[in-house]
């Protein structure tokens, strides 16, 4: 467990910003970003210099990947789904990480940060219309509606999520209803419903290549 607190801090610190990957603790002075500003590793101060072009695509593409928990291999599958869809690439890509049940988990505030949800999602602590669904890529579509199992009700951020409403913004392309821990999904989210900072482009110049 302690290994795998450390090596989630030392994403954050690769690429230099808050992913935001250990729920409440991230909002802490333990954060390790605010801790310590130079990236991970022995010579990770001298890898503290500007990237070539590549460099930033790359960082780019890892900090998305890394934001949503996502492995190289479906990553680049949901480019390869951003590519052949209607629209901007990027705006698709986006899109499709964004409707991730383990992401709609995190963003209807069921689970403190995106691993959180996950777990929820994979322990079969989540529905989606009524049946349990234990796959986090599982992509939702306008009309769904995500539900907390009664299982899961006795969990502490669950509870409180319950009795105080969440504590974060509910994105415009979900509604919720804290009472009775469900979400659902009213239209498909848009680049501006993405809530932390990204340049997209990197990354479909990263595959362009
Ligand atoms: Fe760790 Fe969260 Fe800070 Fe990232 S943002 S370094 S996961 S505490």
């Amino acid at each position: 467990m302690a290994r795998y607190t450390e090596s989630v801090c030392r994403q954050c610190r690769r690429e230099g910003t808050k992913l935001f990957l250990k729920g409440n603790r991230c909002y802490t002075e333990k954060c390790a970003v605010d801790k310590r500003h130079t990236v991970p590793g022995q010579h990770g101060q001298a890898r503290m210099k500007k990237p070539s072009e590549y460099g930033m695509q790359l960082r780019e593409k890892q900090k998305v990947r890394r934001t949503y928990g996502v492995l190289e291999s479906q990553f680049k599958k949901y480019y390869d789904m951003a590519v052949n869809m209607r629209g901007v690439t990027g705006d698709n890509m986006l899109q499709i990480l964004e409707r991730r049940l383990d992401n709609v988990v995190y963003r209807l505030g069921f689970g403190e940060s995106r691993p959180m949800a996950r777990q929820l999602v994979a322990h079969g602590h989540v529905t989606v219309d009524g049946k349990k669904v234990d796959i986090a890529s599982y992509i939702v579509t306008p009309g769904q509606v995500i539900s907390v199992r009664d299982n899961a009700r006795q969990f502490a951020s669950i509870k409180q999520l319950r009795e105080e409403g969440s504590a974060k913004p509910i994105p415009q392309w979900l509604e919720l209803d804290a009472e009775n821990l469900t979400g659902k999904v009213v239209m498909l989210p848009k680049r501006e419903d993405i809530d932390f900072s990204v340049e997209e482009h990197l990354i479909v110049e990263f595959y362009s290549r």
